[in-house]
């Protein structure tokens, strides 16, 4: 069989070794330590417990692909053996079709242990096995788990690691949060500054207009044909405006279009709604909205002929400097 990998893969060759062998049989890993290995953090836990969880699903599979032979390849056969009266006919209608699935099975099974084979050398697995290599070298050829088996669900436990990082980042991001909050809404004055920043940054296609009442102004986007304006929400309890509204004016007699209040629906579900900084970046990746593509499906319009009117802020990261910006993809709703 010239699928039989060589020496230097003994489980993977030979795909029946015992537990205990099994992180001896790690040694074995091909092309490990070539040079070519990725550089990879080893102190972190999720990077360790992730390849643990690679280790363990391989041998998962080990276990599956034992069953190959004789069982698996003779599957067709199990209805036959089964059965007792007039057994060939019951199952196939004859010995050349029977053979054609004893043929076909054995190809199926055959394939199967190919890919094991296939992702046992793959890029994914080779840092793991060099690493495995050099820890067992270290360790003056001692197996690195002397009971031999997996004491551990290690997938679980990966999807628990990832969830407890995931929970500490939303933590932290809320922490920043509420000190950028704390300093917009410090003082009555701080949103002029925000606006002044803005205007400065001279976004094409954008104009921005002081409103008539207090803590309002108008944003005009000349080539998407529309006038939003942004009204600041007082709050009792702080110095400055609590939370920015926003919404279209049309002319007088004109009810907002389609286009229109679908901008308005994704404008007005934003987070962030105490920035205006933020607020104003979203308003003006609107500028182009007759020209700017999906960043999923990279189309203008969908198969309903509507334009990408969602947003979704880019991952936001710390101000770099007093000014600070938002990118935005723009989504069709479907694509969303
Ligand atoms: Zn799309």
């Amino acid at each position: 069989m010239s699928t039989i990998p060589n020496a230097s893969a003994p489980a993977a060759g030979s795909i029946v070794p015992k537990a205990e062998e099994k992180l001896s049989a790690t040694q074995g890993g091909p092309q490990a330590g070539n040079g070519n290995t990725p550089q990879i953090n080893w102190d972190s836990e999720i990077q360790l417990v992730s390849s643990l969880a690679k280790l363990q699903e391989l041998e998962r599979q080990i276990h599956v692909l034992r069953q190959s032979v004789p069982d698996g390849v003779l599957e067709p056969l199990v209805p036959i053996s089964n059965s007792k009266a007039s057994p060939l006919k019951a199952v196939a209608e004859s010995p050349s079709l029977l053979r054609e699935e004893l043929n076909q099975t054995a190809r199926n099974k055959l394939s199967n242990i190919e890919n094991f084979q296939s992702t046992w050398r793959g890029p994914e697995l080779q840092p793991i096995w060099a690493r495995v290599e050099a820890r067992i070298k270290e360790s003056n050829g001692q197996l690195l788990q002397p009971t031999g088996i997996w004491e551990m669900d290690y997938d679980v436990l990966l999807q628990e690691l990832l969830k407890a990082e995931k929970t500490k980042e939303e933590e932290s991001q809320r922490e920043e949060e509420d000190v950028e909050r704390a300093k917009a809404q410090s003082s009555e004055g701080e949103w002029e500054t925000v606006v002044e920043r803005f205007v400065q940054r001279n976004i094409p296609g954008v104009r921005v207009v002081k409103g008539q009442k207090a803590f309002s102004l108008g944003v005009a986007l000349a080539k998407a044909g529309m006038i939003l304006l942004v009204e600041g929400m007082k709050d009792p309890d702080v110095s400055g405006v609590s939370e920015w509204q926003v919404s279209a004016k049309t002319p007088p007699g004109r009810s907002p279009t389609k286009l229109e209040n679908s901008i308005m629906d994704c404008l007005n579900t934003r987070s962030r709604k105490w920035d205006l900084a933020f607020l104003l970046d979203m308003i003006s990746s609107y500028a182009d909205i007759k020209s700017t593509p999906c960043a999923k499906c990279t189309r203008l319009t969908n198969n309903g002929a509507q334009l990408p009117t969602i947003r979704r802020v880019q991952p936001i990261q710390p101000p770099q400097e007093e000014q600070r910006t938002f990118a935005f993809d723009a989504l069709h709703s479907d694509c969303a």
